[in-house]
C-alpha cells in the first residue's frame, strides 16, 4: 500500500494544457482568450522546461511503466483564425509543438460561431425591443428587458467585465443571454441554428461576419497540417454537447468531421477532444468506434498510467503573465 503511495507520487506528471484563442478581444466572458503578449510570455515559460512535446507523444509515454521525465503538451480547441495568424508564429519561433482541435462546421466560411454571436446580439445591441419571448421544446423564456433596452455606457461596461463561468449575470441582459446559452447549448445544431435566427429577427439583425471571430481556412489548416511541429485534432462538425445526444449522433459528429478533416490535411487524425468537455459512456464508445487514439476532456487532471485513453484530462489556461502562469503550472504539476 506504501509502496503503491510512493510510486504514485514519485511517478513524473504528464499534462495536457488547453488553449481557444490567442486574442485580446473587448470582451471575453468565458476566459477562453489569452493575449497575444502573455501567451509568448507562457511559451517562454514552457520553452525553459524542455518539457514539452507533441500530444500524441505524450498521449503514448504517459502509458510507460518507467517514465522518467514529466510531459508537457499543448492543445487549442475550436479552430479560430488567430490561431493559424498569431499562435502559430510564435509557437515556430519557440519551436513547441501544438495540437489544434477543429470543429469543421464553418472552416473555409465567414461564418461565427453561435455563442459568439449570441453573445454580442444579446449584450451588445445598441438597441432591443422591451420584450423577448421565444418559446423552447414546449417551455416558454419570457423577459422584460426595462431599463436595458438601449446600450448604455454603463451597461456596456458591466458585460465587458462579466465573466459568466465565475458570476451569476446582474443585468436583464446578460441573464437573457445565460438562459437562452444554456437551452441552445445542448440542442442539435439545427435547432440552435433556428434559435438563433429567432433572435436575429427579434434584434433586427443580419448574419454576423465579424473578421475576427471565424474560423481557419482550408489552406490554413492544410498549412498548419503539413508543419512537424504541428497536428490538427477532431472537435466535431458542429460543437455538440455530445452527452446530451444519442450514439448515432455522437458517431455520425466523429467521423463526418474526422473524414473531413482527413481529406483536407492529408493526415490520419488520432486525436479527439469533446466539445464542452461533455461527454458520457456513450461518447467514449463513440470515440472508440472512431479508432481515435487518444481523446481529450476539459477536467483539469494530470495524465498517469491509469488514465483511460479516452478520457484525458486538460487544464485550461487562462490570460496570465509569464510569472503566474509559472507558478500555476507548477500548482498544477502538483494535482
Ligand atoms: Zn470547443
Amino acid at each position: 500500500m506504501i509502496r503503491h503511495f510512493i510510486q504514485n507520487y514519485l511517478e513524473p506528471k504528464a499534462l495536457v494544457l488547453m488553449y481557444h484563442r490567442i486574442a485580446a478581444p473587448e470582451t471575453d466572458i468565458w476566459d477562453l482568450a489569452v493575449s497575444p503578449a502573455n501567451f509568448e510570455e507562457q511559451l517562454q515559460v514552457l520553452s525553459q522546461t524542455g518539457e514539452v512535446v507533441p500530444l500524441h507523444e505524450l498521449a503514448a509515454r504517459a502509458k510507460e511503466k518507467r517514465r522518467r521525465k514529466r510531459l508537457i503538451a499543448l492543445s487549442f480547441d475550436d479552430g479560430y483564425s488567430d490561431n493559424y495568424e498569431t499562435a502559430k508564429p510564435l509557437l515556430e519561433k519557440y519551436r513547441l509543438p501544438a495540437t489544434f482541435f477543429v470543429t469543421s462546421c464553418n472552416v473555409g466560411t465567414a461564418r461565427e460561431f453561435w455563442w459568439d454571436e449570441l453573445e454580442n446580439l444579446i449584450l451588445y445591441s445598441a438597441h432591443l425591443p422591451a420584450t423577448f419571448v421565444m418559446e423552447v421544446k414546449g417551455g416558454l423564456i419570457k423577459t422584460d428587458l426595462n431599463q436595458e433596452t438601449e446600450m448604455s455606457e454603463e451597461l456596456q461596461q458591466q458585460h465587458m467585465h462579466w465573466k459568466a463561468c465565475l458570476t451569476l449575470p446582474t443585468t436583464r441582459r446578460s441573464e437573457l443571454f445565460l438562459t437562452l446559452w444554456t437551452v441552445m447549448r445542448v440542442l442539435p445544431d439545427s435547432e440552435i441554428q433556428e434559435l438563433l435566427q429567432q433572435v436575429r429577427d427579434w434584434t433586427k439583425s443580419e448574419v454576423a461576419h465579424r473578421p475576427a471571430f471565424k474560423s481557419m481556412s482550408t489552406g490554413q489548416l492544410a498549412e498548419l497540417a503539413n508543419q512537424q511541429l504541428f497536428d490538427i485534432g477532431a472537435h466535431t462538425v458542429t460543437h455538440p454537447a455530445l452527452g446530451h445526444h444519442g450514439l448515432d449522433f455522437q458517431k455520425a459528429e466523429m467521423a463526418d468531421n474526422r473524414d473531413l478533416l482527413q481529406e483536407l490535411t492529408g493526415n490520419r487524425i488520432s486525436l479527439m477532444a469533446y466539445p464542452y468537455g461533455h461527454y458520457n459512456t456513450a461518447t467514449l464508445q463513440a470515440a472508440e468506434a472512431a479508432s481515435f487514439d487518444a481523446a481529450f476532456t476539459t477536467e483539469g487532471s494530470t495524465v498517469n498510467k491509469r488514465t483511460h485513453q479516452h478520457r484525458i484530462g486538460r487544464f485550461q489556461v487562462s490570460d496570465m503573465k509569464g510569472v503566474a502562469f509559472a507558478k500555476t503550472l507548477q500548482k498544477w504539476v502538483q494535482t
